[in-house]
């Protein structure tokens, strides 16, 4: 049964059973609008406060990142649509909102939203409908992977109302996929941050209030439409861990996540999980635990995880008990990001993964911010000196004098999530760095 109101048509009744595994977003039976409509119903029409307050309910987080709570990013474009804009002093009618769908994927270990965009485009499309809607937008833009963009104009011309959605090519790299650069380059500027102290909500695309949404939070909120707020979080969340939950509404990890798992060398894997799943868990489902280590032959085991992509932070083997989640990963001051595990097996050099991280995130800076532009090489050279072993035992504590520098400097989080990852590799590598300057390495060859 629904809980909200969809508009049935004669052929694709919508009082379908709510999907009730894990397998919600994946459920999808393909890119087919019609394999969508028999799987999941119709789109529904709930009224904006209603779909507003279903997605408290729900507890849903943004799954691009940030993990920003989307009743309350709903709710701000959708009164900053209808009032006077504070920043530009534009009155009701002057700012008419936008929503942007956010398919930029510039992380190179995560794989989930082009999977998404592939095999479940109308659930992204339909999450576009809603949110544009709730806030009233004017204006609906999805932005995707050139190499997407066919399938995609397959999926547009198929929907009942993709004539409303306008594509756009994502950048690709690294920091073109942030929420303030993505809106520049729909603006036809040069696709660099911007202060992040402006918030899109209120000033975004050509000064109107803008709804950024990740992909993958838009397709939850399809599913949210349909079978509503009590049903997303009827697993994940609370339900996995009480301990973590703060009532409706809260940051929980509610519901379902995808997931991307890798290990040097590998192909990323794309599962969907129930958020607070052991870490452990997840891993054992994409066979990257340490039994799957060993059989494939990467290691003897698993020496440490990369959570949350290259703006993450390394947590050791010890954490594989602990629930992938917010209040799960705080120990280690890591958080699920946009939900990806990449491990390190046994027998490789951590700090020579996270060197190479780290130079390849000193280059993908925009260029704007001094301390980004000059701090981030430098610090990916003492990093790199570390790695090869160099025995000065200055180089760590230069490394932590020029990230106090370059900390919370930039106009956008790329320093600030370079230093996280820096950070913990120095900390969950310690050992490894002793012994570098000793002379050996855990990796062969050296
Ligand atoms: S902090 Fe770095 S990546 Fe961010 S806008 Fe400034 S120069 Fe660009």
């Amino acid at each position: 049964m629904t809980l909200l109101d969809p508009a049935p048509t004669a052929s694709h009744p919508v009082a379908l059973a709510a999907p009730t595994g894990v397998r919600r977003l994946l459920a999808a039976g393909g890119p087919d609008p019609d394999a969508h409509r028999a799987t999941f119903g119709a789109r529904p029409r709930p009224t904006p406060d209603r779909l507003i307050a279903e997605a408290e309910v729900a507890g849903l987080t943004g799954r691009g990142g940030a993990g920003f709570p989307v009743h309350r990013k709903l709710r701000a474009a959708a009164e900053a649509g209808g009032g006077t804009n504070r920043r530009t002093g534009a009155g009701p009618g002057a700012g008419t909102p936008v929503v942007i769908g956010n398919g930029s994927e510039g992380e190179p270990l995560s794989a989930k939203d082009r999977l998404l965009l592939r095999t479940a485009p109308q659930l992204v499309l339909d999450g576009l409908l809603l949110a544009a809607e709730a806030i009233g937008a004017g204006e609906i833009r999805l932005v995707a992977d050139a190499e997407l963009h066919a399938g995609l104009r397959t999926a547009l011309a198929a929907h009942d109302e993709g004539a409303r959605i306008q594509l756009a090519a994502a950048r690709g790299d690294f920091v073109g996929g942030e929420a303030s650069a993505v809106v520049s380059a729909l603006e036809g500027r040069r696709p660099v941050p911007r202060d992040h102290a402006i918030r899109l909500t209120g000033s975004g695309y050509r000064r109107r209030p803008t709804l950024l949404q990740n992909v993958e939070t838009l397709a939850h909120l399809a599913l949210i439409a349909r079978f509503g707020g009590a049903w997303f979080r009827s697993i994940g969340g609370a339900a996995a861990d009480p301990a973590d939950d703060a009532g409706a509404g809260s940051p929980i990890d509610a519901g379902t996540r995808l997931v991307t798992a890798s290990a040097p060398g590998t192909a990323l894997t794309v599962l969907e999980v129930a958020g607070g799943t052991r870490l452990g868990t997840v891993l054992a489902a994409a066979r990257l635990d340490d039994a799957g280590v060993r059989a494939s032959g990467l290691g003897a085991g698993v020496r440490a995880v990369l959570v949350g992509g290259y703006h993450g932070a390394w947590v050791p083997a010890a954490a594989l008990d602990a629930p992938f989640s917010v209040a799960g990963l705080a120990p280690w001051g890591a958080t699920p990001g946009a939900g990806i595990l990449h491990v390190l097996p046994h027998g490789r050099c951590g700090l020579r993964v996270a060197a190479g991280i780290t130079r390849m995130l000193a280059a993908e800076s925009a260029g704007q911010c001094g301390p980004c532009v000059n701090g981030l090489p430098r610090i990916a050279g003492l990093l790199e000196r570390v790695a090869r072993g160099e025995r000065d035992p200055g180089l760590t504590d230069e490394i932590a004098r020029v990230g106090e520098l370059v900390a919370g400097r930039g106009a956008c989080h790329h320093p600030d999530g370079t230093l996280r990852l820096v950070a913990s590799t120095l900390r969950e590598f310690a050992s490894d760095i002793a012994a570098h300057r000793a002379g050996t390495c855990e990796e062969e060859g050296r």
